[in-house]
């Protein structure tokens, strides 16, 4: 079932003949499933070695790791670090340059979502979501960025969302620790510019995944109306589109992001979001 998850999300076909990450050490932060692990196998593709993260079942994921490895040639790692604690962030950090060499790419992908009212908004979910959402992102950040000022080459990429460009009630948590994304992403693109480091936000939309999937057929059920209702009324209401981003679209980005002819593009915050923030 991994395998046909890579072969789904990746949706690459065969590795390029040019590798343009040949030789490149990433760590893709939340990669066991959904865009983080299409972000993880886009950038397999071209070439770099690549450290999954997520708290997934062990078997499973070093499963995942094997066959991604095996399928674009390119060394793979699991690491099991919790991005809910600084400490662990810093460990995986070391653990990669210790297995790999000193990291290239930092894409930090992992997020965590709970909804409801501020004043039922319990304050463990919200110190839950700020740790994962945001501060994970300094911690590594932090930690990646004296090599790459070092060795002067350097693509940070950091998944916020469309909730860090927009609010939308119910989602405090969430919104709050995705614009201070956004935020941070433009003061580390700005300490790092002549360092030939960029630092980039990606803000999805509504993305194809198989939790929103489940989310889909359970929002049918609740509110009786069909899974196409549900995608265009309830989810999709905001997406002019009208469809949900998919997980390749999202890896697309963060590959042009990688590649050669994106060095000018740092500090932005960029929407990936079939025109929800245009409104
Ligand atoms: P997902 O399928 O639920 O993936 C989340 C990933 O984060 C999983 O690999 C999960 O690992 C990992 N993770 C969660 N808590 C962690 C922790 N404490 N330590 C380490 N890893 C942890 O979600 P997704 O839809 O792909 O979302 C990925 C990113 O895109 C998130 O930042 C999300 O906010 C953002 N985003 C998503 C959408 C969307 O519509 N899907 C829209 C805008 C932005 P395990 O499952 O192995 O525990």
């Amino acid at each position: 079932m991994i395998e046909g998850n890579i072969m789904h999300t990746a949706g690459l076909g065969r590795p390029d003949a040019a590798r343009a990450l040949e030789g490149r050490v990433a760590i893709v932060t939340g990669s066991t499933s959904g865009i983080g692990l299409a972000i993880a196998a886009a950038l397999a593709a071209d070439g770099a070695s690549i450290v999954i993260n997520g708290l997934g079942d062990h078997a499973d994921v070093e499963n995942l790791c094997h066959v991604l490895g095996a399928r674009y040639d390119v060394s793979t790692r699991y690491d099991a670090a919790d991005l809910a604690r600084p400490g662990a962030v810093v460990d995986m950090v070391d653990r990669t340059v210790r297995a790999f060499g000193p990291v290239d790419i930092l894409v930090s992908n992992a997020g965590i979502q709970h909804v409801a009212p501020i004043e039922e908004f319990a304050p463990e979910r919200w110190d839950a979501i700020l740790a994962v959402n945001l501060s994970a992102v300094f911690h590594a950040t932090r930690a990646v960025l004296p090599e790459m000022k070092q060795r002067g080459w350097g693509r940070i990429i950091n998944v916020a969302s469309a909730h860090g460009l927009v609010g939308s009630a119910f989602k405090s948590a969430y919104v709050a620790a995705k614009h201070g994304v956004v935020g941070l992403t433009k003061v580390t693109a700005l300490e790092t510019a002549e360092f030939g480091i960029t630092c980039n936000a990606v803000c999805p939309g509504y993305v194809w995944t198989p939790l929103v999937e489940r989310q889909v057929a359970a929002q049918a059920a609740a509110h009786g109306i069909s899974p196409e209702d549900v995608v265009r009324t309830v989810m999709l209401a905001e997406q002019p589109t009208k469809r949900f981003a998919t997980v390749e679209e999202i890896a697309g980005t963060v590959r042009f992001l990688c590649s050669a002819v994106a060095a000018s593009v740092t500090g932005a915050a960029i929407a990936v979001d079939g025109g929800w923030t245009a409104h």
